[in-house]
């Protein structure tokens, strides 16, 4: 599976260090309050179901294969390791 950070900037063009609130809305949107300490601000974004799918990465070729996958974990098994599910 692979992963995408979301991207969050700042109207000053920094990078926020710092997420303050991550929740949901009424209108079933998720809003992310981020705070910028190069300007001292409170900022948010919200973004609906169809926009989070929009930036979802495309599947791994990894993740069509899921016989490869019970393959590693039978070799990770014999190696002791178990993997989670
Ligand atoms: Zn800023």
């Amino acid at each position: 599976m692979s992963y995408r950070a979301l991207p969050l900037a700042c109207y000053c063009g920094e990078r926020p260090d710092r997420i303050l609130e991550v929740g949901f809305t009424s209108d079933q949107k998720m809003v992310v309050h981020y705070w910028c300490s190069a300007c001292s601000r409170v900022l948010f974004i919200s973004k609906g179901l169809a926009e989070c799918s929009a930036e979802c990465p495309a599947p791994d070729a990894e993740d069509a294969l899921p016989q490869a996958a019970a393959e590693d974990a039978r070799f990770l098994q014999r190696m002791g390791i178990t993997a989670p599910e």
